[in-house]
Order: structure tokens, then C-alpha cells, then sequence
């Protein structure tokens, strides 16, 4: 009898593989199909400069309406994405959109010469090699300088391939392209690769900003954050920012710019337009009313 519940629990278990591989193909095949049909676009969230309460740039954040499931996060499909392959494809996609929007706003809107776009890279991007010649291209492509885009790497996502990715950042950043390190403090890079890196931002993960206020330790480590930001010559971006009492310390900790709900969420290109069109001197005030708050 033993053996018989065994073999039962080991059908269940391995039909359940099974479903999971099912479930893991059918997405990764309709993404693909989503890919070729429109079904994604590029949402943009602003980055606000802290002292002024100004935008300063975006961020390019995939978003994919997937025609029977609706919104799928990109928590989802990225890994999902990394894992198959895909994720080439749709992070050069993100890329090619992110710079074109950004020049159409350019040339239509006043005020945009400094507007920087920011675009996440994966690990699985490096493997390219000529990864740096594709994203000069795409410049070029939209008679872009290339000081106007940021790229974001992750710790972990230039461990696989620390030699060659750095060749990459490394032409990338001659060529005048700037490098941010997304998540900064959940990976396990040390402060000698750190200050290998050509990048030169940090952007604290929003782990450690949710929980500022709550909790003294975490407070501790963002200050930490900013502190090693700055004493490397970093700009230092909190992400996640959601209350006037986490904009209220970040200001004190002088954090150099936020990105976060309690200024914008991730919007249309359309919307981020019409936003970097109201953009006025009333920005300052704003920041006084929103601290007002705290
Ligand atoms: P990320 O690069 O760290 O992007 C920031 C994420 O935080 C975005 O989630 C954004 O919507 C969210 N966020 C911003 N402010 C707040 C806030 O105040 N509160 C909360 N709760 N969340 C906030 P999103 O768009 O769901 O993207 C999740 C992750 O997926 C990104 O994290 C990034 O790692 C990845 N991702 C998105 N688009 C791309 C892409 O085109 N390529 C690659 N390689 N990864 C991407
Ligand atoms: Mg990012
Ligand atoms: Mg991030
Ligand atoms: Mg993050």
C-alpha cells in the first residue's frame, strides 16, 4: 500500500510539472505571438530631481496586454522572458521605442534637451556581443546624444559574464552612454567591483525605502547607500518612493532624485508628453506642499 500512495503522489507530482511546463510554453509561445501583434507597449514613469520636485527623466517599463488575460506584470513575463531568450528581442524592442519617444518629445516639446530615458538591460543582453553596437545604432537612428540614455544594470545581471559585459559598459560608456545600478544592495556585488563599474548612479532598491520608516535598520542601510553613493561620486536614486515622511528623510539623507507612486506612476508616452508640457517654475512650490505633508 505504501508503494501504491507513492506512485500516486508521484503521478500527481509530475502531472503538476507537467501543467507548470504547459502553462510556461503557452505564454512563452503567445509572447511571442504578443511580440509580433502589437500586444506590448513601453510604459514611462518619471524620475524627480529632490531639491526642485523637478522631472529630470524616465523610466522605460515593458507592459504587455496579453488579448485574454489582460495586463500581465512584467514579474511575470520577464523571467519568463530571460528564461526562453526572448528577452533579447523585447529588451532591443524597449530600447528602439523608449528612444523614439523620447525624440519625438524633443522635437515637439520645449525644455526636453536634458530629459534623460532609462532602460532596463538583462543579463542575457550581454551575451550579445555587439550589444553596444546595436544601442549606438539606435541612437543614431533617432539623432540622439548618447548622453540622454541611461542604461540599467543589475548586480547580478553582469556576474554571468563579468569580463565581456564589462568590455560592453565599457565602449558603451566611451561612447558617451551612462549606466545606472538598478536595486542597488539586494545583489552581491563588493565595493571593488563597484568602483570598477563605469556607472554613475545608484538606485536603492525599494525594499529598503518601503520599509525606512518602519524599521531603524533599514533606515540605517539607505542612509549607508547614499552615504557610499556620494563618497564615489554617484548620483543616488530612491526608488519607490510612496509618502511624504520616505521624501521627507531622503531629503535629509540629501538623496539626489526619487522615483516612486507619490509623484507618478508608470503613465503613456502620451501622458509623459502632456506632463513635460505643464512643466512649469511651480515645481518648487510643490515640493514645499508635498512636505508640508510629512
Ligand atoms: P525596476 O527596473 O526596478 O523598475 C521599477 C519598478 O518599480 C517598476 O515595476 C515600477 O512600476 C515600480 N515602482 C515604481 N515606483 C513604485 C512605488 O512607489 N511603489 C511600488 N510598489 N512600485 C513602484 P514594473 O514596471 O512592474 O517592473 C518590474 C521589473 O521588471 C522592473 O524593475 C525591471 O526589473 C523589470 N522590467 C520591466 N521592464 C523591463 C524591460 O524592458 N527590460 C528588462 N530587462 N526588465 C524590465
Ligand atoms: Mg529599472
Ligand atoms: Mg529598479
Ligand atoms: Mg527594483
Amino acid at each position: 500500500r505504501a508503494k501504491e500512495s507513492g506512485r500516486n503522489r508521484f503521478k500527481v507530482f509530475t502531472e503538476r510539472m507537467l501543467e507548470s511546463a504547459v502553462d510556461l510554453l503557452t505564454l512563452e509561445n503567445d509572447m511571442r505571438r504578443g511580440l509580433a501583434n502589437d500586444e506590448f507597449h513601453v510604459a514611462y514613469q518619471p524620475i524627480m530631481d529632490l531639491a526642485g520636485s523637478d522631472i529630470i527623466g524616465f523610466e522605460a517599463l515593458a507592459r504587455w496586454d496579453h488579448p485574454d488575460r489582460g495586463a500581465i506584470p512584467p514579474a511575470e513575463f520577464i523571467p519568463m522572458a530571460e528564461e526562453s531568450g526572448l528577452i533579447i528581442e523585447l529588451g532591443e524592442w524597449v530600447l528602439v521605442q523608449a528612444l523614439r519617444t523620447l525624440a519625438g518629445w524633443r522635437n515637439e516639446t520645449d525644455g526636453t534637451d536634458d530629459i534623460f530615458m532609462c532602460v532596463n538591460l538583462s543579463s542575457k543582453q550581454f551575451a550579445r556581443t555587439d550589444l553596444d553596437k546595436i544601442v549606438v545604432r539606435a541612437l543614431e537612428r533617432y539623432g540622439l546624444p548618447p548622453s540622454c540614455l541611461k542604461l540599467e544594470i543589475t548586480e547580478s545581471s553582469i556576474m554571468g559574464n563579468p569580463e565581456s559585459s564589462l568590455r560592453i559598459l565599457n565602449r558603451l560608456r566611451k561612447a558617451g552612454v551612462r549606466f545606472s545600478i538598478d536595486d542597488f544592495g539586494t545583489g552581491y556585488s563588493s565595493l571593488s567591483q563597484l568602483q570598477q563599474l563605469p556607472v554613475d548612479t545608484l538606485k536603492v532598491d525599494r525594499t529598503f525605502i518601503s520599509r525606512m520608516r518602519t524599521d531603524p535598520e533599514n533606515m540605517e542601510i539607505v542612509k549607508a547607500v547614499i552615504a557610499l553613493g556620494h563618497s564615489l561620486d554617484l548620483n543616488v536614486v530612491a526608488e519607490g518612493v510612496e509618502n511624504p515622511d520616505q521624501l521627507c528623510s531622503l531629503l535629509n539623507l540629501s538623496c539626489n532624485s526619487v522615483q516612486g507612486f507619490y509623484f507618478h506612476e508608470p503613465m503613456s508616452a502620451a501622458k509623459a508628453k502632456d506632463l513635460l508640457k505643464q512643466r512649469t517654475q511651480k515645481t518648487a512650490e510643490d515640493t514645499r506642499e508635498k512636505l508640508a505633508l510629512a
